[in-house]
């Protein structure tokens, strides 16, 4: 059974105060039935983790640098993201492919960075709009899950945490409908159980991104292969990520 995983990505919002305050309103949360991630920017993050110490709330970076030390100005390594409390690291958003210009073949090298250093990758794969409407969102998929997953053993790819989210959908109120998700959900499921074996695939949990709201959210998590949601925009209020939290749980329960 997949414990289903809600993730708040803040992306680059919110003042100091703004994070600490929404990270102490969290720790309300019911975290029972769902486990609980909230990745605010790098300059926030140790007083986030302070924020939310002894709560079950799990924190996280959007990205780090492959690299252990080095001359890599501006960048931020894994055992620094460590070092302040951080278990999972967001990495191939969709902001960072097509904004920052990054590949899978740099993503694949902060996945093993990041599952070296013992914590959890959040991998990202999704198809633009324009490739969708082609028809060609399941070779994108493929494709980026082969690139960016690349060389990772079973033990390995279990403990990585895939999120599908469709490009056209992050930030622009345009849900996948739960069925379009779940079909990709099961394309990726299948593809893990060619690339691994079936019992593999079973144990990889699938995240969903896009415009994930408390009202659709019970109707995402309800479909077989989803098993949580990255969470952009309504991450950034308590009440409505609280509402996801509880929505989540639910319908895995
Ligand atoms: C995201 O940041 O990954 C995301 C899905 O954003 P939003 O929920 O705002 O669409």
């Amino acid at each position: 059974m997949r414990r289903p995983l809600i993730a708040g990505n803040w992306k680059m919002n919110l003042t100091r105060e703004e994070s600490v305050s929404l990270a102490s309103e969290l720790c309300r949360a019911d975290s029972s039935n769902t486990d609980i991630l909230i990745c605010p920017p790098y300059v926030y993050l140790d007083a986030v983790s302070q924020a939310v110490a002894g709560s079950s709330i799990n924190v996280g970076s959007q990205d780090a640098y492959f690299e252990a030390s080095g001359a890599f100005t501006g960048e931020i390594s894994v055992g620094m993201l460590k070092d302040i409390g951080c278990q999972f690291i967001i990495l191939g958003h969709s902001e960072r492919r097509h904004v920052l210009g990054e590949s899978d073949l740099l993503i694949n090298k902060k996945v093993h960075a990041v599952l070296s250093g013992d914590l959890t990758p959040i991998v990202c794969v999704g198809e633009t709009l324009e490739e969708r409407e082609a028809g060609k969102t399941l070779d994108v998929i493929k494709s980026q899950f082969d690139g960016s997953l690349a060389g990772l053993t079973a033990d390995q790819i279990k403990k990585t945490v895939i999120a599908y989210e469709p490009v056209w959908a992050i930030g622009t109120g345009k849900t996948a409908t739960p069925e379009q998700a779940q079909e990709v959900h099961a394309d990726l499921r299948r593809i893990l159980a060619e690339r691994y074996n079936p019992e593999t695939s079973e144990e990889v949990r699938i995240l969903y991104g896009g415009s994930v709201k408390p009202d659709n959210t019970a109707e995402l998590m309800a479909q077989a292969d989803i098993d949580g949601a990255l969470v952009g925009g309504a991450s950034l209020q308590s009440d409505s990520f609280i509402d996801i939290i509880n929505a989540s749980g639910v319908s895995a329960g």
